[in-house]
């Protein structure tokens, strides 16, 4: 057996965001043993970690990242790289998003099964991992990597983008090779988006019959469909063919959130990804159009958020960072912070984003017989959301019982 004790810390076990002060954590292997707000006797040959100070809480779990898109031009990725250029950059990035404080991730598209297995395997350093593999996406979508001037893919091999599906039988086709592949959730595009050089987030995309196919293959082995979309349309359509999580949202309104809470469908804002294009966009160096797109996008994202809270949506926490704004995952806490308050951005990045990927027996919260999946802060996030952009205060990172990070 390997022990290691956490002393003297204010736990944030965000099973609620009440901080407990002081309290002790004993790890035994990978799994937590015992918590006391009491002094625990270290075990012989314990690791002993003294937290004064510090807060002691959950790894942080990101519910909508893309671990394959590195360039600022996200079209002319797959023009520029070969593909073994591009798993590269994706472990690279899968290893940063670790060391951001995010122990458990959902790719939501882009990534197979094999990153997942891989880290399973601890072949990688990365987050826990689900994936969606390819997005589905219909001729001229969001995921179709052709400029409007080009016939052919720009080029033919695996991540070339999504798979272009058209018509019920070819959805149902795509739907069925991705779940073939192992992968978690089937992810459709529902409307165009930022990214896309030959479409407007405001608009609709696939038919409703075309998204029931994809509900219904992803239903048939107890899998659930992901849509991207932004306007209430879109939003709706979703709702009508069965989708059960939907992601950014940006345009929402009351009427449209109250039908998604009817529903019981699940919502993924991503408003850390608007906030750093519209801010630092033109630094990077992101397309026009994509820049243009991102700003009328993040100028709703918060009233969104507002109305979708309002209406009692079970809300989690993605930051769908691409690019170069992949170093900045955390910044999502601290946007959605000023909507639902610091313990509502805390407890949507950590116990809700469990519940939503269906991980909160293992992970999500800090509980006797959950996995060591936790961080050490130095400070105290519910007073400043932004510590977590700070990667100096994040000065443990612990995942499955092993030491990510560890700043003495
Ligand atoms: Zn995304």
């Amino acid at each position: 057996m390997r022990y290691i004790l956490f002393q003297n810390a204010t736990l944030l076990d965000c099973r609620s965001a009440e901080p407990r002060y002081p309290a002790w954590l004993l790890v035994e292997d990978n799994v937590i043993r015992e918590i006391s707000e009491s002094p625990l006797k270290a075990p012989q040959g314990a690791i002993t970690v003294d937290c004064k100070g510090k807060t002691l809480m959950p790894g942080l779990i990101d519910a909508h990242m893309h671990a394959n898109l590195f360039s600022a031009d996200l079209p002319g990725q797959t023009r520029q790289n070969l593909p073994s250029m591009i798993v590269i950059k994706c472990l690279e990035i899968l290893e940063d998003t670790l060391l951001q404080g995010f122990t458990s991730v959902l790719d939501a598209g882009g990534i197979d099964a094999g990153f997942r297995d891989a880290q399973a395997r601890g072949l990688i350093r990365a987050p826990r991992l689900q994936v969606c593999g390819h997005s589905l996406t219909q001729s001229g979508g969001h995921a179709d990597p052709r400029l409007p001037t080009e016939i052919t893919p720009p080029a033919e091999h695996y991540f070339a983008g999504g798979i272009v599906a058209d018509g019920v039988d070819a959805v149902r086709k795509a739907a069925r090779e991705e779940l073939r592949k192992g992968v978690d959730y089937i992810k459709i595009m529902a409307a165009g988006g930022c990214a896309s050089p030959a479409d407007e987030p405001d608009t609709v995309q696939y038919s409703i019959e075309e998204m029931s196919a994809a509900v219904e293959a992803a239903d048939a082995v107890g899998k659930i469909v992901l849509a991207h979309c932004y306007s209430p349309r879109s939003l709706r359509r979703c709702a009508e063919a069965g989708v059960k999580r939907v992601e950014h949202g940006n345009f929402m309104d009351r009427e449209t959130a109250l039908i998604l809470k009817e529903k019981g469908i699940l919502y993924c804002p991503t408003i850390a990804t608007y906030d750093i294009m519209a801010r630092r966009g033109e630094e990077f160096g992101i397309p026009s159009y994509f820049l243009r797109k991102m700003k009328i996008a993040n100028e709703r994202a918060l009233e969104a958020l507002a109305v979708a809270q309002e209406a009692g949506l079970v809300i989690g926490s993605g930051s769908d960072m691409v690019g170069p704004g992949q170093p900045f995952k955390a910044n999502e806490l601290e946007l959605q912070s000023r909507v639902m308050g610091p313990a509502g951005a805390l407890l949507a990045a950590t116990k809700t984003n469990a519940e939503i990927l269906g991980v909160i027996g293992r992970v999500g919260t800090l509980e006797p017989g959950k996995l060591a999946d936790l961080l050490v802060i130095d400070g105290n996030p519910l007073e400043n959301m932004a510590i977590f952009q700070d990667r100096n205060k994040i000065q443990i990172i612990m995942q499955d019982g092993k030491f990510i990070k560890k700043i003495d």
